[in-house]
């Protein structure tokens, strides 16, 4: 099967380098399709944050979100705003040709940014338990994100949230999200550097609050600052030592936890770096 195509050569200019342009090694996608225009000519009128991928980006999240829908994701708010972002501004340049591939990539520190299948399944079940609890345009209040890493999935809860607080423990990935959130100018974004463990008390209580870092169990802090009628969606750990999806509601009976499929993210640490 042919991959998805894009002009291989990457501009001098592209964010992230500096004064001494690093070597890039192309790309190795093949071209699938006559209509794209060579790279200098289709980027010429963009900002240099484009990142490489020009004007073709917008077709390759389109095919993404196809791949995406074809996979079983259902929720269009959540499709449409996986369209809308783009994923190649929030990786490295060297990795830029694989950014609509369904692929977790590496971001820095040691951490990954998750493969887009997961981020998608994981804001639809965070909506799923909002019930009646969305605005008049679909949206949901206030959120959480635990490890921000490089901005991407808080600039995607941006789309489908009032207000989203999003906290890292990594200084250097903290500041790598601010600079890559900067051109999107989100206002009602806020990007914390602390140690997510323990929540952000400040902003609580939250409708939904998700974690792209796995730890033993849920931090009861996270349910203390979660609303009646809110839902937690994170990663934990099993009880044979592997990884699952789990889902935390928090009703006026009590709270109900449901471990749903095996993922694989970074594991949650506490205290600030
Ligand atoms: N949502 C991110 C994914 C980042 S990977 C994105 O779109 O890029 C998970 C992140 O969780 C890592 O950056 C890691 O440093 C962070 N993390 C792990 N434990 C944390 C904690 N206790 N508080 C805040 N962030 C944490």
């Amino acid at each position: 099967m042919s991959r998805p195509s894009f002009p291989a050569k990457l501009p001098a200019q592209a964010k992230g380098q500096s004064s001494a342009p690093k070597k890039v090694a192309a790309p190795a996608i093949k071209q699938g399709s006559a209509a794209l225009k060579p790279l200098k000519k289709a980027t010429s009128s963009l900002p240099a944050a484009s990142h490489g991928l020009g004007l073709d980006s917008q077709a390759m999240r389109r095919r993404m979100v196809d791949k995406l829908a074809a996979q079983g994701i259902s929720d269009s708010a959540v499709l449409q705003a996986l369209g809308h972002i783009e994923r190649h501004r929030f990786v490295d340049t060297a990795l830029v040709g694989q950014a609509y591939e369904d692929t977790s990539l590496p971001i820095g520190l040691g951490q990954t940014i998750s493969k887009p299948n997961v981020v998608a399944r994981m804001m639809e079940l965070l909506r799923q338990g909002q019930g009646k609890g969305l605005d008049s345009r679909g949206r949901m209040g206030r959120v959480l994100e635990i490890g921000t890493g490089c901005g991407y999935q808080a600039a995607l809860l941006a789309q489908l949230c009032t207000e989203v607080y999003s906290i890292e423990r990594l200084r250097g990935l903290h500041d790598k999200a601010r600079e890559n959130l900067r051109p999107f100018a989100i206002a009602h974004l806020h990007l914390l550097l602390g140690d997510g463990m323990l929540g952000y008390a400040k902003g609580a209580p939250y409708a939904g609050i998700i974690a792209a870092a796995g730890g033993e169990a849920i931090p009861q802090a996270w349910v203390d600052q979660l609303a009646v009628g809110g839902r937690i969606v994170a990663p934990m750990a099993t009880a044979s030592g592997s990884q699952a999806l789990v889902v935390l509601d928090k009703t006026q009976q009590g709270v109900t936890q449901t471990v749903l499929e095996p993922v694989h993210f970074v594991p949650l640490k506490s205290g600030v770096m």
